[in-house]
């Protein structure tokens, strides 16, 4: 039914569930679901085993920069899941961690990074069919996806959200700390200069506070299928 392929772009606020919505509608439409926020936690994670970032968030930006030639990143898929590998190595769990949490918006937001990183972004989506979530995607990376969705939820939802999340996969931490960190980022993300986490003029806006998984997938593919049939 659906013949013509396109590209969507899923930004939104972090843990707004957008990976979540991101990845069912690339499984059910048949697409490529590329996590780029996957990205930068990667290159953070690189920068913190290499000494390139304190824990005060303090980067040696020249070495940083210098270094993103030997930083590969990829996605393999293992029993249905999509993992991150950098250099080779899976860092799934890894880069989902507090540390990687409190630094990435810090890396995120210098701008040889960013170019770098949406350069291998574009790559990705030269033959369409896939789904990439982000803060940028549709204002920068793909400003002419043919769909484009910004995710908002209060701050309070998200950080529940991402602190079941953690504490599922054994990971210590407090509400408040995840509170913290959402809070946070979204004003790293808001305020950054180079490509902002912004609502694109054309995106369709989705507040997800008060929506099931079900419903908001509902609400995806009926979007979708208007878009390409
Ligand atoms: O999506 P996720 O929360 O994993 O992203 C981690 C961080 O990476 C964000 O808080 C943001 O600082 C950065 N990011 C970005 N641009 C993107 C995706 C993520 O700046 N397209």
């Amino acid at each position: 039914m659906e013949n013509k392929k396109i590209i969507i772009a899923i930004d939104g606020y972090s843990s707004s569930g957008k990976s979540t919505m991101a990845r069912r509608l690339a499984s059910e439409i048949g697409y490529r679901y590329i996590d780029s926020g996957a990205m930068y936690r990667a290159v953070t994670l690189y920068a913190m085993r290499n000494g390139l970032i304190t824990p005060d968030g303090t980067v040696d930006k020249e070495h940083l920069v210098n270094a993103l030639k030997n930083i590969a990143i990829d996605f393999k898929v293992d029993d249905g899941k999509q993992l991150t590998t950098l250099n080779g190595e899976v860092v799934e769990s890894e880069i989902r961690s507090m540390d990687v949490s409190n630094l990435v918006s810090i890396i995120a937001a210098i701008p040889e990074v960013r170019h770098d990183l949406v350069a291998k972004q574009q790559a990705l989506g030269n033959s369409k069919g896939i789904v990439m979530d982000g803060r940028d995607i549709g204002t920068t990376v793909f400003p002419d996806a043919e769909m484009k969705i910004f995710v908002d939820a209060s701050p309070e939802t998200r950080a529940i959200r991402r602190y079941r999340e953690l504490t599922e996969k054994g990971q210590s931490t407090t509400f408040e700390e995840v509170l913290a960190n959402v809070v946070k980022r979204d004003h790293l993300d808001r305020t950054r200069e180079e490509s902002p986490l912004k609502c694109a003029d054309d995106a369709i806006k989705i507040d997800n506070s008060n929506m099931t998984p079900d419903e908001q997938n509902k609400l995806l593919m009926d979007i979708f299928r208007k878009i390409t049939c």
